[in-house]
């Protein structure tokens, strides 16, 4: 059995209190490593030790850091199938999926803000014979990063990458349902030559190592990724203690499919924005709206493509639909097929828990699942299920579907299929919603800010957003 440690000071040490959490694989439902169940002591002497690397780290040239982050970068496509196999194996996820999604875009993030930080320029404000204003961005200091489990690597280090990159010190806590390749990353950051100290990785669970990481008056800033209640209880939590916030939160994201779209092309990429990863991306699109001139042929062509989606063991190259992180997450979703039927919505497919034979008997598996005849004011259709299950409902106008998508408390993303140019705007500009995709889904360009309206969250990552968020303007003004 391999027992994960933390990473702090340089060194992967055991956590203080000598407790371990075990790590179960969710395609098998058994425990293949335990993880360290961390307290407030551990992340107490995270922070000390972020707190000694800071003044080096701050002053390295942005060079050098970059020089630093573009080495873990290498060393993470480097190890990409070693990487890949953890993460299906941890979260249960494809290995297709993790090796052609997840790890390239960890290394992409580290290479991504490694180079950001050297073209992010101050600003000078002129006014001849009067005043030149410049200002200067500092690093905020010691920051936390809290991640969630469905993209593991891939958002811890979409947090990390930035906070180093401008100069802060970092206690990183991944989630404790998906920490294997967190704790890879800090072997790796050790054969980087990343000084000791400037990034820290903490395991445990959130009510022990998250709390702590939140309530330390050392941390400057938090920047999470999570659920919209935890983000609700930090933001209370760190409000009295004035710490910067970056919350990216729930979805519930709105498909909107007109009859002037390329059809085949709206059917194969919502199959890919209800299903991928299971249905476990902030940004799935699980209510899908579609214009009633082409109701039935989307339907038809969307169900085939559903029967076509493999359910199966991960680590198999056929596998479409891995399986769900927990038997705790599984059952959260079997509920909401079960509300579904009782809110009156009609079973199109799947809607069953999947029993596979041999490695993965015991492993937590289900149909990817399509309803109709649901009410777009239904709890199914409000709140966020974060699985395999996803909604089909026709509409009449563009004001109709407009006003149902934007009914939901959440505004993290939406993708609109059409070929009109002019509507496209025109709607993309009327939905409340952070990031809109038009004829496409999940393409992303790191340069863009990230993050949702409402309910999905306070603030951007992404490009110079990130960059911002881990530093502190000053403002020097000096009379011509
Ligand atoms: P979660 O909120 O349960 O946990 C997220 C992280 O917060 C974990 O590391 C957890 O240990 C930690 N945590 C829990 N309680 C804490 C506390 N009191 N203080 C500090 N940290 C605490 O979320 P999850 O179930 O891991 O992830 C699924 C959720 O994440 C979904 O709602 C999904 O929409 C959301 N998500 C959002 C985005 C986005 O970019 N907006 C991306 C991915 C996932």
């Amino acid at each position: 059995m391999h027992f994960l440690q933390n990473y702090v000071g340089g060194q992967l040490v055991p956590p203080a209190t000598g407790q371990y959490l075990p790590n179960i694989e969710p395609a098998t439902g058994q425990v293949f490593a335990q993880i360290p169940s961390s307290d407030a002591t551990d992340v107490a002497a995270a922070v000390r030790a972020a707190e000694q690397a800071l003044p080096t780290w701050r002053q390295l040239p942005a060079e050098e850091r970059g020089r630093l982050l573009v080495r873990i970068s290498e060393l993470i496509e480097r190890d990409l199938e070693r990487l890949a196999q953890a993460e299906s194996q941890d979260n249960g996820k494809p290995v297709s999926l993790a090796r052609t999604v997840d790890i390239p875009r960890a290394a992409s993030n580290f290479a991504f803000f490694g180079t950001a930080a050297q073209h992010f320029a101050s600003e000078t404000h002129f006014q001849e014979g009067v005043a030149l204003n410049y200002t200067v961005r500092h690093p905020l200091g010691v920051v936390g990063c809290i991640s969630p489990w469905n993209l593991p690597l891939y958002l811890f280090t979409w947090k990390i990458a930035p906070a180093l990159a401008a100069g802060c010190c970092v206690v990183a806590k991944p989630s404790e349902i998906t920490p294997y390749t967190a704790f890879l990353l800090s072997e790796l950051c050790m054969e980087a030559g990343l000084p000791a100290g400037v990034l820290n990785i903490v395991h445990g669970t959130g009510l022990a190592v998250g709390q702590a990481l939140v309530e330390h008056p050392s941390v400057k800033a938090i920047s999470f990724t999570g659920g919209t209640a935890t983000g609700r209880h930090i933001a209370r939590t760190a409000a009295p203690l004035f710490k910067k916030l970056s919350l990216e939160l729930g979805g519930k994201n709105p498909n909107l499919v007109f009859a002037d779209c390329n059809l085949s092309e709206a059917v194969a990429t919502s199959l890919r924005s209800s299903f991928a990863n299971q249905g476990q991306i902030c940004l799935c699109g699980s209510r899908i709206f579609i214009e009633r001139a082409i109701y039935e042929p989307f339907k038809q062509a969307f169900l085939e493509g559903v029967a076509a989606l493999t359910v199966g063991d991960p680590q198999e190259i056929a596998t479409k639909q891995g399986a769900l992180v927990s038997e705790a997450h599984l059952t959260k979703v079997l509920s909401y097929i079960e509300l579904a039927h009782q809110e009156g919505g009609k079973l199109l497919s799947g809607g069953q828990r999947v029993q596979l034979a041999g490695r993965c008997a015991g492993g937590y598996f289900l149909q990817p699942t399509v309803f109709e005849g649901l009410p777009p004011e239904c709890r199914v259709n409000q709140e966020e299920i974060f699985g395999p299950v996803v909604t089909l409902t026709p509409f009449d106008t563009e004001a109709e579907v407009l006003d149902w998508a934007n009914s939901t408390e959440y505004g993290l993303a939406a993708t609109i299929w059409t070929r009109d140019l002019t509507r496209a705007h025109r709607v993309a500009h009327a939905l409340q919603s952070g990031i809109v995709w038009v004829n496409t889904w999940l393409h992303r360009d790191l340069r863009t800010p990230f993050g949702g309206m409402k309910n999905s969250g306070v603030g951007r990552e992404g490009g110079l957003e990130a960059l911002r968020f881990f530093t502190e303007p000053q403002n020097v003004c000096l009379k011509l």
